[in-house]
């Protein structure tokens, strides 16, 4: 039996990348996946063919995490197909980098609005569902970039570490419910996200990790993976940095 056999679950932002490799362990390890995407369209019907193909139940949803109603609409119809949820994980996200001096008030509101107000819109929409079931798992996909900063990310930054700071307040309110929130600190992991950085950027973080490479998004899905099981049934609040010792 898989380690979330039976367990209803929703991931946002799941067409690429870390959210894919996320919905993808999920779907292995016995669990029906929810998934949202935005612009990438034929990713998520390719991913949705591919988590079916585990058996489990499968929702996509085109749905933008950044707008409150949206994510509402979203958390009720995942409730629709599946009577209920047991694992959150707020994971879509964005970058749009540039040293402060050229950093728009646009850019800045946006990435905060995708990264952070998003974790909001569903927590929100999640927690009566899952106060009344007792029970539940919120997994927030912060950055080691929100703990530590970075030249160049201030919006980005300050959106990662908001989402801690959100994490530790829902942890401390619903605790009492049986409600677990975390965060997963991801360091430098190989996707899209930042294949659109230039090779020189990219190797110099490598260099800059003690484990010498990039992660992949399988190694964060892994940590998801615990974080949603009742392997961690008495973690609740925490920041878990998967970064090769990046921070430590
Ligand atoms: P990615 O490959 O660019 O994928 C981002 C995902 O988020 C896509 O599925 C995208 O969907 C979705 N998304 C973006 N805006 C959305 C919106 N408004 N509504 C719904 N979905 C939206 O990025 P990634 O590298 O996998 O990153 C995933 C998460 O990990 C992000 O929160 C990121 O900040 C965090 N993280 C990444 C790294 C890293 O090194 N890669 C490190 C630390 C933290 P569409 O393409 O369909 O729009």
């Amino acid at each position: 039996m898989g380690l979330l056999a039976g367990k209803k679950t929703l991931v946002t932002g799941a067409s690429k990348g870390i959210g894919r490799s996320i919905a993808l362990k999920f779907a292995k390890e016995g669990a029906d996946v929810a998934f949202t995407y935005l612009s990438s369209v034929e990713q998520a019907q390719a991913l949705e063919e591919e988590l079916a193909a585990f058996g489990g139940q499968v929702l996509a949803v085109r749905s933008d995490a950044s707008d409150f109603e949206a994510a509402q609409g979203l958390i009720a119809e995942s409730l629709k197909a599946f009577g209920t949820l047991d694992v959150l994980v707020n994971n879509a996200g964005i970058t749009k980098d540039n040293l402060l001096m050229r950093m728009s008030e646009e850019d800045f509101d946006r990435v905060l609005k995708v990264n952070l107000n998003s974790i909001f819109n569903t927590t929100k929409a999640v927690i009566r569902p899952m106060m009344k079931q007792k029970a539940g798992s919120i997994i927030n996909i912060s950055s080691v970039v929100g703990v530590k900063g970075n030249a160049g990310q201030a919006n980005y930054a300050a959106s990662k570490a908001g989402i801690i700071g959100f994490t530790k307040s829902t942890a401390l309110e619903l605790g009492s419910r049986n409600i677990r929130c975390n965060a997963l600190a991801p360091g430098f992991i190989e996707t899209e996200m930042t294949d659109r950085l230039d090779e020189a950027t990219v190797q110099g973080w490598r260099d800059g990790i003690p484990m010498k490479r990039g992660g992949s998004p399988d190694e964060v899905a892994d940590a998801c993976v615990f974080l949603a099981s009742d392997m961690s049934t008495y973690i609740s609040g925490q920041v878990l940095n998967v970064c090769g010792a990046m921070l430590t």
